[in-house]
């Protein structure tokens, strides 16, 4: 899908002029981007474009309004040099992490800024018309609330589980109603262009663009929450595979005997330890007469979730604790068989389980030192993400300025 800044759909000559004009403008801009506030010479060596050059772009850039001055840089021998940076303001970029029973919406300005963020629990993920009409709604409403113009949204980024090929903007687990492919669709309710891909991915994205995986080169980031995800930064870049489809770390086999898996197959790891499972644990436990703070919760006429056994787990209920634990073995050796692979510098645990801190950080670290060779293990960093919930969410931002910068 193409994308394009306000500024361009006013270009004008032929169309390879266009073209070579657009990719000079877009060097510029993804120089203070990612770089933030700079110099004329500090854009001509990462653009390789003349100084002159660079010089008149960055007027013209001025004249468009898509960056601004920003103050006096230091002297590097001779006069203080002008500083740019980009407007802010220009355009926004609307990012969307669709869960199975939650909508998380947010609206970024292009110095990453959330300008608006919105969580709608109980938004239930159903495969048809009326959930994208729905979502379409909510997006529009955040516009008219910040008072956004709809010509001002570079693009809508889209974070979603399950099987997605990004490159052709398909979902084939869920939001697969639509012929034309959910990107097309939303595109004809909305108008703006539509980017979406898996959520363990954008994940990875955010946490490459904006968190643990910042400068580093090799880092497997999992999506605990549910069910298990995978996003894998490998040599710098994400890794997609040839359909957009790799990561399915949940679905890898580990017990033959196993239960049936919501994929159709039997005994995948997310059969022994997910969300989904530890959440049903912990209820049949609690059904067969087991203390705990969530017997209460029952009682209550209140339900019994993964965001509630968190919360009961960050209490000290020692049931839910001994379930996650027990739960532990199984995710530290899939993660062993990882490491073992791919010899990763990091591997971020990111999620709703995530949320459990060092109660899921130290049996996972424990079980994979135990199995895993200890030369591989030993220089490889196990954290916890710092962007929790909104990983994904930051993921769809960087996902679309990544395609609009790199002008693919
Ligand atoms: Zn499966």
């Amino acid at each position: 899908m193409k994308l394009e800044f306000l500024y361009e759909k006013t270009l004008t000559g032929t169309l390879n002029a266009k073209k070579r004009k657009q990719e000079q403008y877009r060097k510029i801009v993804s120089h203070l981007y990612y770089n933030g506030a700079s110099s004329i010479a500090e854009i001509v060596k990462t653009a390789k474009i003349s100084q002159p050059l660079v010089a008149s772009l960055v007027e013209d850039l001025l004249g468009f309004g898509v960056i601004l001055e920003n103050g006096i840089g230091e002297s590097i021998g001779g006069r203080r040099p002008n500083l740019f940076c980009i407007n802010a303001e220009y355009q926004y970029v609307v990012g969307v992490d669709i869960n199975l029973h939650r909508l998380n919406l947010a609206v970024f300005d292009m110095n990453n800024h959330l300008v608006y963020r919105e969580e709608f629990k109980e938004f239930e993920l159903e495969n048809n018309s009326e959930y994208c009409q729905a979502l379409a709604e909510k997006v529009n409403i955040a516009l008219e609330t910040i008072n956004v113009s709809r010509e001002r949204v570079l693009a809508v980024g889209i974070s979603i589980p399950g099987l997605v090929d990004a490159e052709k903007g398909l979902t084939h687990t869920h939001l697969s109603f639509a012929e034309e492919g959910v990107c097309a669709y939303l595109n004809r309710k909305l108008g703006f262009s539509i980017l979406v891909d898996n959520d363990a991915r954008a994940m990875a994205l955010g946490e490459k663009a904006f968190g643990k995986a910042k400068d580093k080169k090799n880092v497997l980031c999992l999506n605990l929450s549910n069910g298990i995800g995978l996003g894998m930064i490998l040599n710098g870049e994400l890794y997609s595979g040839k359909n957009g489809f790799a990561g399915e770390f949940g679905h890898i086999l580990i017990d033959p005997e196993g239960t049936l898996c919501s994929c159709g197959k039997i005994g995948c790891l997310e059969t022994l330890t997910s969300g989904k499972i530890l959440v049903r644990q912990i209820r049949e436990g609690i059904e067969n007469g087991q203390e705990s703070f969530l017997a209460k919760y029952e009682k209550e006429g209140k339900k019994i979730d993964l965001r509630a056994v968190v919360d009961a787990i960050l209490a000290g209920d020692q049931f839910a604790i001994d379930q996650l634990n027990k739960m532990c073995e199984y995710l530290g050796k899939g993660l062993v068989t990882l490491i073992h692979l791919l010899n990763p510098e990091m591997i971020i645990i990111g999620g709703r389980l995530a949320q459990a801190g060092k109660y899921i950080m130290s049996p996972v670290s424990m079980w994979m030192n135990k199995y895993a060779m200890d030369k591989i293990s030993s220089e490889m960093e196990l954290v916890n993400s710092d962007l929790l919930d909104d990983a994904a969410l930051m993921g769809t931002m960087a996902n679309v300025m990544k395609k609009v910068v790199s002008n693919s």
